[in-house]
């Protein structure tokens, strides 16, 4: 089951069309879709609402709208109200981080809301007081108050990464074997000999210096195939200048 359908994001009275939109669109990047929002103004500026969510268009037709935050989260176990400031029951926050994994164990189950306050004045003390969980997003204390939608991604990111469901893309070549790592040196030991990198007295001591180099990082079959063909190239390049030379 994806965990993530069951986070809701509310928001509370938002004042900018444009937070609203950039919203869905931080919703979308982590996974998430259901949105709802509390007593939405009659003024909002549902353009710029359409303009900021940019692909996440159909999100943002498909917001849910209540009359109260009551209503908002009535069907949800656990409730999340986000807040900058510390004060009133604010003062037991946890971070998103260490919500996220408390959350998604009830998204098992039952649906659970990330309650998002006003631009200007956040959210009442008696919305809070419908929360079970406070979250604070930690900041500098230069400026604690982010903005609606950056508040919105980074709590929706906690859960993302905490629901375990990106895996980065791995390395697809295999790992060069001791032997073709070898055959690779071999060539390179060669190519300082030919281009005349270094004399023989100092060519095992540059080996070992090589050697520590290309055994810092993880070598692939690719990798040492480029490193083999620089090695034939400059010895065909350094005979072909000799042949050049004998012949002046
Ligand atoms: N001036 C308001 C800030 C509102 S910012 C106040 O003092 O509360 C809009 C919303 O973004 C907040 O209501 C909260 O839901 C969220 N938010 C902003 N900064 C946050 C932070 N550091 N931690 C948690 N939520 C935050």
């Amino acid at each position: 089951m994806n965990l993530l359908e069951n986070i809701r994001i509310v928001l509370v009275e938002p004042m900018h069309g444009g937070n609203i939109g950039s919203v869905c669109r931080a919703m979308n990047n982590n996974g998430i879709t259901d949105l709802a929002i509390v007593a939405p103004r009659p003024e909002t500026d549902w353009d710029d609402a359409r303009k900021l969510s940019c692909q996440a268009h159909a999100q943002l037709e498909a917001r849910k709208e209540y009359a109260s935050l009551a209503e908002a989260v009535a069907g949800c176990t656990l409730v999340a109200g986000t807040s900058a400031r510390t004060g009133f029951y604010r003062d037991t926050a946890l971070t998103p981080r260490e919500f996220a994994p408390i959350a998604l164990e009830s998204a098992s189950t039952h649906k659970v809301a990330l309650v998002f306050g006003r631009e200007d004045k956040g959210l009442y003390n008696e919305e809070l007081a419908l929360c079970s969980h406070i979250l604070q997003i930690p900041s500098s204390e230069l400026y604690t108050s982010l903005n609606l939608s950056h508040a919105a991604y980074v709590c929706g990111y906690e859960l993302f990464c905490a629901a375990d469901v990106f895996h980065p893309s791995e390395e697809k070549a295999d790992e060069a074997s001791s032997a073709l790592r070898e055959r690779m040196f071999d060539m390179w030991r060669e190519m300082m000999v030919q281009t005349e990198f270094v004399h023989d007295q100092k060519l095992d001591h540059m080996m070992m210096g090589l050697r520590r180099i290309f055994n810092r990082g993880k070598l692939t079959i690719p990798d040492c195939k480029i490193l083999m063909g620089l090695a034939k190239q400059s010895v065909w390049v350094a005979n072909q200048w000799r042949k050049a030379q004998s012949n002046d």
